[in-house]
């Protein structure tokens, strides 16, 4: 049991909440409660503690209807309250601060403006806004508004006085409190639209990227262009709402045409809508946003965007290399490593062959700058930051973590891993729209300090691109004006988040020399970057992430980092749900120092000498037998030269050689000195000892 308090409701409060919430035009749910920190389900792990429906059918199960409540309420005196959404247009905004959607709620409100005064309820970590939008758009409400913000435009939120597993009690605030009649407000303009999906614009309902809801650039223009335009004016009113129906953005286009028309004294959402629609059927009208844009200009409307924008001319003033920096000696600025002495905190380039496995050593090294690892781990770093890990194959990235707890590398939970190591499946786009999600990853940004010296730094998460392929749009790699362009747009406006491009050689080079492949390997992609790591394949199966020989622009301790092979295993089901083992494999980082390289090679090399010997002795044997079948087969007087005998023996010559003179040693064999009587000179011939031949013969024979 817990050693907490247990924090009891009395069931009256809850059954009369519940009961007011319906009488309010809530449909209710009953779901578990707390029980000191266990959920009521009893599961310790249970991963939605105090949140899940008592209901076999969830939200869908939700009710209006007294004698139900009273029903559960008394079945399950201490069920927290579930209010369902998405009836007669009601949507929760819920704002978790554990992943900063405070943070995003802040710069969507600064950017837009704020709500009006709406039911606010505080939960165990954050808020919960309810409003109302058109009840016809439920249906298209995204999941996500931006990091740290679910859309619950259907299911259910917990609602006063339920228990969150925290212990905190869910309170509305006071003055917008639904259980005093307080009632949602109708959500503004620019957060209906947030909320709802464009049409013909497939965004993921979980994307995180706030900036997807950007305006395309003519809608820009003609929000601009409307702006010199009279919405009182009925012809200009029909003809812009025309003018951009036509441009078939769907309701993107509808609700610039609803910004600019809601100004008018004849507004009216229903009538607008109505007339939006009615576009649709009659297509053949000629008008275009050229049309509205013509119309705008003869008003007097500039538009914008023509406007070509001059870069300042140089002057002998203004000259940016006369530009002479201010500095002092002794002040140094230390660097920021995402590996202390091994990787900068910059743009690095990732290279490695296909097929060497670089995600199976980069997530477990990942793991440590997000300090999910032991914290005696050696390539802990003393900055901590998240992870963005950006991949084309988001199940791998699992399947490796996976392998990583079953290893008992990974200690840390479910939750805190998904908090520190983010996956992000990839998609292909240039670099220009690859930094627009900056501002979603500066969210991530996390705070270190220093206990000792109160010193704090603020790091930015790391961002792995892996690949260069699968995330980066660029018609030719090897371009290396296209690829420097790319480079430069990552380091200047992507606000100076660390990143990690993880980039496949060649699969001709086969060799891992590493000088061969800083010549001819990553090619365009090396020039720019700040730092280039190699991964190479090592003869055990490891991986090696060459530190030293690659280009960077620090004094470094390390040579670079050994990867071992961890193979793991754990039970599964397969696809028709038999039980069935899965193997897994990931690497675990080892640094090794300066020198360390060669020692390990050194030993590694020590080793297959010795193995090599072992194989040596094992054959000696076989050898030795073939010597004594060729001697045993000669007649009487005949002999053979070391020469013919080596020869006659194959394989390796040097070590045959050796092998006889040891047999004459062990007097196996017998060496004589026969004179050779062509060329009047002695020679040196080998031969069996007579008894010796005589038993072999006899054994030969089978006497
Ligand atoms: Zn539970």
């Amino acid at each position: 049991m817990s050693s907490e308090a247990v924090i009891q409701i009395h069931p009256k409060l809850l059954l009369d909440a519940a009961l007011k919430y319906a009488e309010r035009g809530f449909r209710v749910l009953p779901l578990h409660g707390m029980r000191g920190a266990i959920c009521s389900c009893g599961d310790k792990d249970c991963r939605s503690p105090g949140k899940h429906p008592l209901t076999a059918h969830g939200a869908t199960e939700a009710s209006r209807d007294e004698m139900t409540l009273r029903g559960w309420w008394s079945k399950w005196p201490q069920a927290n309250i579930g209010l369902a959404m998405g009836d007669a247009g009601c949507v929760a905004l819920d704002i978790d601060t554990r992943n900063n959607g405070h943070l995003t709620w802040e710069s969507i409100i600064r950017e837009n403006g704020d709500l009006p005064e709406t039911p606010t309820q505080r939960t165990g970590n954050g808020a919960h806004y309810l409003v109302h939008i058109d009840p016809e758009l439920i249906p298209r409400v995204r999941g996500k508004l931006g990091p740290g913000i679910d859309i619950k435009a259907n299911g259910y939120i917990v609602a006063e006085p339920s228990i969150h597993h925290t212990g905190r009690r869910y309170a509305w605030d006071d003055g917008l409190d639904v259980l005093q009649g307080f009632t949602p407000a109708r959500a503004p303009v620019w957060l209906e639209r947030m909320l709802v999906e464009p049409l013909g614009e497939k965004i993921s309902p979980n994307s995180p990227n706030l900036h997807t809801i950007t305006l395309p650039q003519q809608l820009t223009e003609a929000a601009d262009a409307l702006s010199h335009l009279n919405a009182e004016d009925y012809e200009q009113w029909i003809e812009a709402g025309m003018a951009l129906h036509a441009t078939g953005l769907g309701d993107v286009a509808y609700q610039v045409w609803v910004d600019w028309s809601v100004g008018s004294t004849k507004f009216d959402h229903k009538t607008q809508r109505a007339k939006w629609l009615s576009f649709g059927r009659n297509r053949q009208t000629g008008v275009t946003i050229k049309t509205l844009f013509s119309r705008a200009q003869s008003v007097g409307w500039i538009n914008p965007m023509s406007i070509k924008t001059h870069a300042p001319e140089i002057t002998a003033e203004n000259h940016p290399l006369a530009n002479f920096l201010p500095y002092a000696l002794n002040d140094l600025e230390p660097d920021e490593f995402i590996f202390d002495d091994v990787l900068i905190a910059g743009v690095t380039l990732l290279a490695g062959f296909t097929g060497i496995g670089k995600t199976t050593a980069l997530v477990p090294l990942m793991t440590r700058a997000a300090h999910l690892c032991d914290p005696s781990d050696p390539l802990r770093p003393i900055l901590r930051r998240k992870v963005v890990y950006v991949s084309e194959d988001p199940k791998q990235v699992i399947r490796v973590l996976t392998s990583m707890r079953l290893s008992g590398e990974l200690t840390a939970n479910d939750a805190e891993i998904s908090e520190w190591f983010k996956i992000v499946p990839a998609r292909r786009m240039d670099a220009a729209s690859i930094v627009k999600v900056r501002q979603t990853y500066e969210t991530l940004t996390h705070r270190n300090t220093d206990s000792k010296t109160g010193v704090s730094h603020d790091t930015m998460p790391i961002v792995v691109f892996d690949t260069s392929n699968a995330t980066i749009d660029l018609e030719n790699e090897s371009d290396n004006s296209e690829v420097g362009k790319c480079i430069s747009t990552l380091k200047s406006e992507f606000g100076g988040i660390p990143i990690i491009i993880v980039a496949h050689l060649a699969k001709t080079l086969k060799k891992a020399d590493i000088s061969d492949m800083t010549s001819r390997g990553a090619g365009a992609w090396e020039g720019d970057v700040n730092q280039v790591l190699y991964m190479t394949k090592e003869d055990d199966g490891g991986r090696w992430l060459d530190v030293l020989q690659a280009k960077h622009r620090f004094v470094t301790r390390a040579d670079g980092i050994l990867f071992h092979a961890v193979p793991t295993e754990t039970d599964g089901l397969d696809i028709l749900g038999r039980a069935k083992t899965i193997s897994l494999l990931h690497c675990q980082p080892e640094m090794v120092e300066k020198g360390g390289r060669d020692i390990i090679q050194q030993a590694a090399k020590q080793a297959k000498e010795a193995e090599r010997e072992a194989i040596g002795v094992m054959m000696r044997s076989e050898r030795k037998k073939r010597v004594v079948a060729i001697l045993v087969g000669l007649g009487a007087n005949q002999y053979k030269t070391k020469n013919e005998l080596c020869d006659e023996m194959g394989g390796k010559k040097s070590l045959n050689m050796d092998l006889v003179d040891d047999m004459v040693k062990g007097f196996e064999i017998e060496e004589f000195k026969p004179i050779v009587k062509r060329f009047r000179q002695h020679t040196t011939g080998y031969r069996m000892p007579t008894n010796l031949a005589q038993n072999y013969q006899n054994a030969k024979d089978g006497c």
